[in-house]
């Protein structure tokens, strides 16, 4: 089966998963060893292992004996691919501090301090050119030179997650939020696209029809969408991002240039363009204090 190509799709099936988030914001925030990650995250021996395989795997990763001590425990270091996650990273950070109702992950509670200008700071995506922040009715896209079809990548998608029990390896059930759910995220990123009827949604996530009836009904009792009748006879739907849905887009938007950038060698699927300045739309985090853009180098996170 194939499916139109996406670089939100390629990130988000590289990253898009409860533990594999809070794994590469561990690593960001410096864990390096097995046991520190284990320490930090209420994560099972057994999904550890498994997660931190896909992310060497993926490129985000290296695994490598202690530098300093050859018989010490390896260590996982972060590439700059892996480095780079850090906008999608914030921009789900920020989304969780405006939505916590909505998010089923302990976003860290902290301030972020922009070391070059020293002020404390809203991280924001904003447009590299005009330099105004980045709202989904700013921006229109058009197919680009990657635009095609590629085969359907499958993988287990489930809203909840076991979560270990403290100390011993006993694990209950969670579940996740909109942010860390593949599905959700899938589906919010194609009604930006301006995909809206379930049909076509079906056709283009090629979820099954149980499924994507599950992941609306969530987004709508969420107010992330709304359900609106196009069709009287038959009786047929189409979902439309609310004001609430589109305040996800700067996470949508950070997944598909992390995509373009990393996962699209034969060039971008699709070209955005930011309408208020007429620029292709290149999105950075800006700082809302002295509105420069912010490198990973930059950017300190003090937590509560
Ligand atoms: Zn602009
Ligand atoms: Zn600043």
């Amino acid at each position: 089966m194939s499916t139109a190509k996406s670089s939100t799709f390629r990130a988000i099936n590289l990253i898009g998963d409860y533990w594999l988030l809070l794994l590469m914001r561990e690593a960001l925030l410096g864990a390096t060893r097995y046991n520190e990650f284990y320490k930090r995250l209420a994560i099972t021996h057994a999904t550890l292992s498994d997660r931190l395989k896909r992310l060497v795997e993926g490129g985000l990763l290296t695994k490598s004996a202690n530098a300093d001590n050859t018989n010490g425990p390896e260590e996982y270091r972060l590439t700059d691919m892996g480095r780079n996650c850090y906008v999608v990273l914030t921009m789900i950070r920020q989304w969780h501090q405006r939505h916590p109702d909505l998010s089923g992950v302990e976003w860290l509670q902290g301030t972020f301090v922009h070391s070059e200008c020293g002020h404390a700071f809203e991280p924001r995506l904003a447009c590299a050119t005009c330099g105004a922040e980045v709202h989904a009715d700013d921006v229109s896209s058009k197919p680009g030179p990657g635009a095609g079809i590629e085969p359907v990548v499958t993988m287990p998608v489930q809203r909840q997650v076991k979560v270990r029990k403290t100390g011993a390896e006993r694990s209950i059930s969670g579940t996740v939020g909109i942010e860390s759910d593949r599905w959700s995220i899938m589906i919010m990123a194609a009604c930006f696209s301006g995909i809206s009827r379930f049909g076509d949604l079906r056709e283009r996530l090629l979820m099954s029809p149980h499924t994507l009836s599950n992941r609306l009904s969530l987004l709508t009792s969420q107010k992330m969408l709304t359900k609106r009748a196009y069709s009287s006879t038959p009786k047929r739907y189409e979902y439309v991002l609310t004001a609430k849905g589109k305040d996800i887009y700067p996470i949508v938007a950070s997944l598909m240039q992390y995509g373009d950038r990393w996962l699209s060698s034969d060039g971008p699927p699709m070209l955005l363009q930011h309408n208020p300045c007429g620029s292709s739309l290149s999105a950075v985090l800006q700082c809302s204090a002295c509105m420069s853009p912010v490198g990973l180098e930059h950017l300190v996170f003090g937590i509560q």
